[in-house]
C-alpha cells in the first residue's frame, strides 16, 4: 500500500512530503497504523550524515506508537486494535547466537535497522516511523501496555530501552549512585528510569536552566558540568554514568566522577572521535562501555516496567509539517524533553 510519509531528500535537505509503498502482508506480519512517531537525536545524525554515508531519500522515525489495523494469517502474538510498538530494528538473521539469546540489535549478520537500512535481501531500504503506516514481522513488534498513553510510550521504543539496558546491567537500584549525563530525550528517560529502580540520581547537565526540571522529574541532585568546584567535589562519587551527551565533549572530568570500580556507559553517539586520557580510567580502575538499545525482550520488559510504574516521556507533540524546526531545537538542546509527531497531521 502507499502511505504518506515526511523524507529527508538527500543528506542536510529540509524534510518534506512524500509517498512510500509498505509491503503486502505476508504470514506473520502486522500492519501498524502509526499514531505517534518520537524524534531522536539519530534521525538527526542521520539525515545530515554525521555518522557517514546513508541512503535517501530517508523517512526517519524509530520510535513508533500506534495500532494493529490488519494482521498476517499466522499471526498469534497480536490482534486488531492493540497497542503496539516498534523501535529501531524490524528484523534481523534470527539464527545467529546473539539472535538466539535476545541480543537481535547486535546480530552477527545482518540487523535490519527501522530506516536508512536495508531488508535482508540487502535491497529494499527501510523506512521508519515519520509516515501513517508500517508493515512489520510480529517478532519484532512491542506491545504497548494499554494503561499508557500511546504519545507519551512512543519515546520508550528508543530512548527507554537505550537506557533501560544499561541502568539494568550496571545494576542502578537501591543504595546505588547513578548519574545521568544530558538532559535530553534519552537522559530524561534515564532519570525516570533509574529512580523507579530505586537508585539515587545526580543529572549531570551543562544547561543551568535545567535544573527544576532535573529535580522535578526525580533526580536527587544536579550538577552543572561549567561548576569547576562543584565538579570537583563529585570527583569519585557515581557508581555508573550513562552519558547521553549528543555532541563532542571532553570526557576526562566526566570520568573523574566515576567512583573505583565505576563505569561510564556510552550511549551518545556523536560523530567524532573522543581522546581518552589513560589516566582517567587508570585512576580509579574505571571502566568505558558502550551500549546500544536493547534486544525485543528486554524492549518488551522494560514496557512491562514502564506500565507498572507509570513511567512515561515528558513529550512536546507536534504536527509533521513543524519537522525541519522541532529538528533545529533537539540540537540546541531545546526540548522539554522529546519531540512527538502526531501523525494525524501527515493525513491529506
Ligand atoms: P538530545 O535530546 O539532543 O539530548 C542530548 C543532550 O546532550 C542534550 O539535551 C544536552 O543535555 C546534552 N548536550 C548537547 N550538547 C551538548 C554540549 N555541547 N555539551 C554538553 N552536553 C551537551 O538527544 P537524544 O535523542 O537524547 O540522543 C542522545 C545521543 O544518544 C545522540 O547522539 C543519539 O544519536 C544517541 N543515541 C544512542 C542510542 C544507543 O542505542 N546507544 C540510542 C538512541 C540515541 P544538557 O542540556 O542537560 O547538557
Ligand atoms: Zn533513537
Ligand atoms: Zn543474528
Amino acid at each position: 500500500m502507499d502511505v504518506a510519509a515526511y523524507a529527508a531528500p538527500a543528506a542536510n535537505a529540509p524534510l518534506a512530503p512524500t509517498t512510500i509503498t509498505r509491503r503486502d502482508l505476508g504470514p506473520h506480519d502486522v500492519l501498524i497504523e502509526i499514531a505517534y512517531s518520537g524524534i531522536c537525536h539519530s534521525d538527526i545524525h542521520q539525515a545530515r550524515e554525521e555518522w557517514g554515508s546513508a541512503i535517501f531519500p530517508m523517512v526517519p522515525g524509530h520510535e513508533i506508537a500506534g495500532i494493529i489495523t490488519q494482521v498476517g494469517p499466522e499471526v498469534t502474538a497480536f490482534a486488531v486494535g492493540d497497542h503496539a510498538g516498534i523501535g529501531c530494528f524490524v528484523d534481523s538473521c534470527r539464527e545467529c547466537e546473539r539472535c538466539k539469546s535476545g541480543n537481535e540489535q547486535y546480530c552477527s549478520v545482518h540487523t535490519v535497522v527501522t530506516y536508512n537500512g536495508l531488508e535482508r535481501d540487502q535491497r529494499t531500504p527501510t523506512y521508519g516511523g515519520y509516515s501513517t503506516h508500517i508493515v512489520c514481522d510480529e517478532a519484532y513488534v512491542l506491545h504497548i501496555p494499554a494503561s499508557l498513553p500511546l504519545d507519551e510510550s512512543a519515546p520508550l521504543l528508543c530512548a527507554g530501552i537505550t537506557l533501560y539496558d544499561p541502568l539494568k546491567r550496571w545494576k542502578a537500584g537501591p543504595g546505588a549512585r547513578v548519574g545521568v549525563m544530558g538532559l535530553g530525550g534519552l537522559g530524561h528517560m534515564g532519570v525516570k528510569l533509574a529512580v523507579a529502580m530505586g537508585a539515587e540520581v545526580t543529572v549531570i547537565s551543562h544547561s543551568p536552566g535545567k535544573e527544576d526540571d532535573a529535580l522535578r522529574l526525580g533526580a536527587h541532585a544536579f550538577l552543572l558540568s561549567s561548576d569547576r568546584a562543584a565538579m570537583k567535589a563529585a570527583r569519585n562519587s557515581f557508581g555508573v554514568i550513562a552519558n547521553t551527551v549528543a555532541a563532542d565533549i571532553d570526557l576526562n572530568a566526566y570520568l573523574s566522577l566515576l567512583d573505583l570500580d565505576g563505569v561510564m556507559a556510552l550511549v551518545g553517539l556523536p560523530g567524532s572521535p573522543m581522546a581518552i586520557r589513560p589516566f582517567s580510567l587508570i585512576g580509579g580502575r574505571r571502566s568505558l562501555a558502550g551500549s546500544s538499545i536493547g534486544g525485543i525482550a528486554e524492549t518488551q520488559e522494560m514496557l512491562d516496567f514502564c506500565g507498572q510504574h507509570g513511567v512515561t516521556s515528558d513529550i512536546e507533540t507536534i504536527a509533521v509539517q513543524q519537522v525541519n524546526e522541532a529538528w533545529d531545537r533537539v540540537v540546541a538542546s531545546d526540548v522539554k524533553y522529546r519531540f512527538v509527531i502526531d501523525t494525524a497531521s501527515l493525513a491529506g
